[in-house]
């Protein structure tokens, strides 16, 4: 078999899976008529039904209930590990063997497959709606105190969403037009690199660092940090979805080409190459950014 299977077989889902971040609770009601069994009954049960190491994990999942990674006889050892969703925790037998066999064969198991869809419907259909993944409600910072990202994403994206120049080839409506805000301004610790922007994925918001919103950093290169970031959302919206387990790359060779073809890029990256260190230490110190020398690579600032 391949490296992953997915359960029910429904490809993969594109966008976040928090609940994959969520591990080993069961909270469900028992009384089936069995105790429950344990993450580690399963990785038992399953190694030995399959005779190849299975490693269970459970979690929350509702939609893809069964996923699994690796291996059969890996030359390496390692084990197949198998996330589960808790409503495992109380499968009947039948059910456990009918994991089992799909695992080892796939849908080509069509009795076994036929029993667990039955069972997964029948299973979750019982359960009380899950309650939505608690979301920290954040004030957002869009105008800032020298810089309003407002108006520079409105440049970057017009308001319908339809592209502006740098966005010619993007169109954001597959997910919408993430959020975005200044982040936190709190003292920074020493350090020696800085995240100038992030985009996240899960809460489909950008954030910029605030050591940006100051008088000495130019408007446009707040406005390219910008760019950089929605790059990084259209990119996760519309290109390939991750398979599981697979981390992407995300200054692939794609995105260096795409972010090169913005207009103001050259000027930009040479103000961040000459300007990154006075930014770390003014980040760290929560001094303000000095004046910038007014050559810069051959760049008038
Ligand atoms: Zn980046």
């Amino acid at each position: 078999m391949g490296p992953f299977r997915v359960y029910p077989y429904a490809a993969f889902s594109a966008g976040p899976d928090i609940n994959y971040m969520h591990t080993d609770q069961t909270n469900l009601p028992f009384g089936a008529g069995q105790p429950p069994w344990s993450a580690h009954d399963w990785s038992r049960f399953l190694t030995e039904a399959t005779q190849n190491p299975v490693v269970v994990t459970y979690g929350r999942a509702r939609r893809e209930v069964i996923r699994s990674k690796g291996f059969w006889n890996d030359p390496a050892g390692r084990p197949i590990e198998l996330r589960l969703s808790n409503i495992f925790a109380d499968a009947p037998e039948r059910v456990r063997e009918a994991v089992g066999t799909w695992l080892k064969s796939g849908r080509r198991a069509k009795g076994a497959c036929k029993l667990l869809d039955d069972w997964i419907a029948e299973t979750l259909s019982a359960l009380p709606p899950q309650s939505p993944p608690r979301k920290r409600k954040l004030a957002l910072d869009v105008a800032g105190e020298h810089h309003d990202l407002g108006s520079l994403v409105a440049e970057l994206v017009t308001e319908s969403g339809s592209p502006s120049a740098e966005f010619r080839t993007m169109d954001f409506s597959a997910n919408g037009l993430p959020e975005f805000t200044w982040g936190r301004r709190t003292k920074s610790m020493a350090r020696r690199s800085l995240h100038l922007g992030s985009y996240s994925e899960t809460s489909h918001r950008i954030h910029i660092h605030p050591v940006l919103d100051q008088a000495n950093v130019p408007r446009w290169f707040v406005r390219y940090v910008l760019f950089h970031e929605l790059l990084h959302a259209f990119r996760t919206a519309n290109d390939a979805p991750k398979l599981p387990g697979q981390r992407r790359t995300p200054h692939d060779r794609k995105f260096r080409e795409r972010e090169a073809q913005y207009g103001d890029y050259p000027r930009a990256s040479a103000w961040q190459k000459a300007r990154i260190s006075a930014l770390i230490r003014s980040a760290s110190s929560g001094k303000p950014l000095g004046k910038a020398r007014r050559k810069i690579f051959g760049f008038e600032f």
